[in-house]
């Protein structure tokens, strides 16, 4: 299992990434979006939907698992 402080960018190598949130978002969910915490994918997903964002370069990566 990966630690998520471990994880980098495989684009920059920076460390500054968040994980990205699909579905319908709470409102603790909103709330740490708009501080930066996460970015909102929105409702709809696919296999190909990625699971980090890197808010350095804007890269996009991973396979998101979660479905729900
Ligand atoms: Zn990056």
């Amino acid at each position: 299992m990966e630690v998520k402080k471990s994880l980098r960018c495989p684009k920059c190598k920076q460390s500054n990434i968040i994980p990205i949130y699909y579905g319908y978002p709470s409102e603790r969910t909103v709330k740490r979006a708009k501080l930066g915490e996460i970015i909102l994918g929105g409702s709809s997903i696919s296999k190909n939907s990625p699971e980090w964002h890197c808010k350095d370069c804007e890269n996009k990566w991973g396979v998101y698992r979660q479905f729900f």
